[in-house]
């Protein structure tokens, strides 16, 4: 099996339950955040009591955005270029979080529609790890 590596610590972790964000919530006004934060993210709440919580896998396809042409450095891609689609999800627990989505052709994502976080590969790097991150994958 090909060695993975995450393409960033603390966002995102497969766990006894599937794949999960790695987020906050407010214990004050149950406010949930991504990614965690220290800080409450609701306006009105001045009351900063953050926990850790895991959020997904379930959310909506709030908008997206197809990438078309090989995006600037720092970020990387597979040679050859194979264009692919930015999603804006709602997830279940309240909060909006923009995602690579899993399709095979972006032109069929539908807004609206049912999507689920995974974990896949978006690179293999100079050693041949496999470099992993969130993706939301239509159901
Ligand atoms: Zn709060």
């Amino acid at each position: 099996m090909t060695e993975q590596i995450l393409v960033a610590e603390g966002f995102f972790a497969e766990t006894a339950d599937g794949p999960r964000l790695l987020g906050s919530r407010c214990r004050s006004c149950e406010a949930p955040c991504f990614p965690r934060s220290a800080l409450c993210r609701n306006p009105d709440c001045d009351d900063s009591q953050m926990e850790e919580t895991h959020l997904g896998p379930r959310g909506t396809l709030w908008s997206c955005a197809l990438q078309n042409y090989p995006p600037p450095p720092p970020a990387r891609y597979e040679e050859p270029y194979q264009p692919y689609a930015i999603g804006v999800v709602d997830l279940d627990e309240g909060l909006r979080v923009v995602g690579r989505m899993s399709v095979d052709d972006p032109m069929t994502l539908q807004v609206g529609s049912d999507v689920e976080l995974t974990i896949e590969p978006i690179w293999r790097d100079d050693e041949g790890r496999d470099v992993m991150t969130w993706k939301f994958k239509p159901l």
